[in-house]
């Protein structure tokens, strides 16, 4: 990060803006509304400068720019389109130590204007440092089309009983609980469609019945799958539940990026692997689960793909059914459908395969497995499992009546930045996995439909085909 976004109180405060076009204008438009007291130094005025001036809502020096005009600003704007007088604006308020904007040229600037979606006291402010204004404001629109227009009312209205809830919830974690239940609670949802008649009495109301609730208050556990890396393939509700959980309990496949959209001050645990490298064992997540739960937390267990694909998630639903803690599951996009979708492979294909089948190959000790069904015709197999595993599946799935040409393929890290995809077939399949140095998360596919071709529709991923050639 170049640039720190941060609010500033300008109210009354001086800002000089160098320029009186069109340009300046579209600045102090800003500067105005964050009550700034705006000097524009100008030998000239634009029309729409003009009409603010004579209405009172800016001072005009009608003068050229020169350095002692900085004198007493506390924020400086050069917006002319003078090369060399913006150049001169940067240099003297620079050494001065003023903070300096040089629209549209970063490089002259100390700091810049943000994209800006208001609705004051929620105002958010959207930026690129300085690489693409475009793509800011394109996000603004997004973010604006996502905002109930009265946000700002609902920001005051819950401003003025920020006291009277921390009064009754001294503790953190309990005043988080009430306002994420207060956002989602019929008081906001009248106060945003504009209301305001009784809301006050009901958010009181609110407040006693979230104050009685909260001593008898048990925790709860959402079981999360986040799908298999790729943060955009989160899901909203997944989303909601991270930014409201109070402790994450996540695993190794769980990508930082997505850990980080949990809340901040959250207490983050990585069950995954210890520090001396040890796998946790279930029975101490469980006890994790339980305690955090039964001191009223509301607890995130977060995991890789979905949670009841391979990812014990029953079991664990059990445990907290059976302590009576309240549980929600999110599903999320499994691995094999994330590959899917990342490579291109279908996995069903009219005339190739008419079904799949996921099976996890951990522990695959010969006749644990349906080897013979799975090496039956017109189907496609994912297996789930390490890395390790690969040779006993390429034996049993021969054994039992594949041929050595049969197509398989090999996805390490799906939906990652740095996903590959091996293509080859069955007979090949071991030599094409070492000379890859494969790493963990894999999933193999075994059919027909892995030899398709339409990998090639897949912007930007790495194929290895069985020859070691690069697609
Ligand atoms: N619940 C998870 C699966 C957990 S089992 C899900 O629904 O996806 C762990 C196995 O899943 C790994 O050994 C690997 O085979 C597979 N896996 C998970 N994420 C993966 C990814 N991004 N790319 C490839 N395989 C993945």
């Amino acid at each position: 990060m170049d640039y720190l976004p941060l609010f500033f109180d300008l109210r009354g405060q001086r800002v000089l803006v160098v320029g009186g076009g069109i340009v300046a204008s579209r600045k102090i438009e800003h500067l105005l509304k964050a009550q700034a007291h705006v000097q524009v130094v100008s030998p000239e005025l634009g029309a729409e400068l003009t009409l603010l001036r004579d209405t009172g809502q800016l001072e005009h020096l009608a003068q050229a720019f020169e350095p002692q005009v900085l004198d007493g600003a506390r924020l400086v704007v050069a917006a002319t389109d003078h090369e060399a007088v913006n150049e001169a604006v940067s240099q003297a308020a620079q050494e001065r130590g003023l903070w300096v904007n040089v629209v549209d040229d970063a490089r002259r600037s100390s700091f810049i204007f943000p994209a800006i979606v208001d609705r004051s006291p929620m105002v958010i402010a959207i930026g690129t440092e300085g690489s693409s204004p475009t793509l800011a404001r394109r996000v603004r629109t997004q973010i604006e089309m996502l905002l109930p227009e009265r946000l700002g009312e609902l920001a005051a209205f819950a401003s003025r009983w920020r006291a009277s809830a921390k009064a009754v919830f001294p503790a953190l974690p309990d005043r988080l609980r009430f306002w994420d239940g207060f956002y989602a609670s019929p008081v906001a949802s009248q106060v945003l469609s504009g209301v305001l008649h009784g809301a006050d009495s009901a958010m009181q109301q609110q407040l006693d019945a979230a104050q009685s609730a909260a001593a008898t208050q048990l925790g709860e556990v959402y079981l999360i799958g986040v799908g298999p890396g790729d943060p955009d393939l989160l899901t909203i509700r997944a989303q909601q539940l991270l930014q409201q959980a109070d402790v994450l309990l996540y695993d190794r496949l769980v990508p930082q990026v997505i850990i980080d959209r949990a809340r901040r001050d959250a207490e983050k645990i990585n069950v995954g692997k210890l520090p001396g490298n040890h796998e946790v064992t279930q029975a101490h997540i469980n006890t994790l689960l339980l305690e955090h739960a039964r001191r009223g937390l509301r607890v995130a267990r977060v995991k890789g793909g979905d949670p009841f694909v391979f990812g014990r998630g029953g079991e664990e639903l059990q445990l907290l059914r059976d302590a009576g803690i309240p549980v929600v599951v999110v599903p999320g996009i499994t691995a094999a459908l994330g590959a899917a979708a990342s490579t291109g492979i279908p996995l069903t294909q009219r005339g190739v395969s008419q079904s799949v089948t996921f099976v996890t190959a951990t522990g695959a000790q010969g006749d644990s497995l349906d080897w013979r069904a799975l090496a039956g015709p017109l189907q496609t197999v994912v297996f789930y499992m390490g890395v390790g595993q690969l040779a006993e599946v390429v034996t049993q799935l021969l054994q039992h009546g594949l041929p050595a040409t049969h197509p398989v393929a090999l996805v390490e890290r799906a939906t990652w930045p740095d996903q590959r995809v091996l293509q080859g077939t069955l007979g090949g399949l071991l030599a094409l996995a070492q000379g890859a140095v494969l790493q963990s998360p894999t999933l193999l596919v075994v059919g027909e439909v892995t030899a398709l071709g339409l990998q090639a529709a897949v912007a930007g991923q790495q194929t290895i085909k069985s020859g070691g050639e690069r697609a």
